[in-house]
């Protein structure tokens, strides 16, 4: 979709940093990380949302959550990591194209409460 920031990201024209790429899916740091290590995945194939995502998209997506997720602590050692996916404007969405947060968690005053 021309007017989405996260396709833009996977056509190169957005710059980020990424975390982990394959032919299905692209992982890459949020902006604005909310701990260190808050990492963006999202499938290259453009979905609004979890209603959106057809079957063979969600499967090659979720298949990649282990590695990329493996990644993130061999990077960074937290001692937890959330994995979040908000779906619609009610429920916190403000990038249209569907993604997973992989926040990871340090404990005591990382910032998540
Ligand atoms: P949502 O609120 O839709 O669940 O999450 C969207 C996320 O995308 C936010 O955490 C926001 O910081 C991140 N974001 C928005 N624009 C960009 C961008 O251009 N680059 C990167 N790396 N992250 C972005
Ligand atoms: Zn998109």
């Amino acid at each position: 979709m021309s007017d989405c920031i996260f396709c833009s990201i996977i056509n190169g024209d957005i710059p980020a940093a990424k975390v982990f790429e394959n032919e299905h899916c692209l992982a890459f740091l949020d902006i604005s990380q909310v701990t260190k290590g808050h990492t963006l995945v999202i499938p290259k194939v453009h979905s609004e949302n979890v209603y959106k995502l057809d079957e063979e998209t969600a499967a090659n997506y979720f298949k990649a959550i282990p590695e990329i997720a493996r990644a993130i602590k061999a990077a960074y050692n937290p001692i937890g990591l959330n994995l979040l996916n908000n779906n619609g404007e009610a429920a916190g969405q403000s990038v249209f194209h569907y993604h997973m947060h992989l926040i990871p968690r340090y404990g005591q005053g990382d910032g998540m409460g």
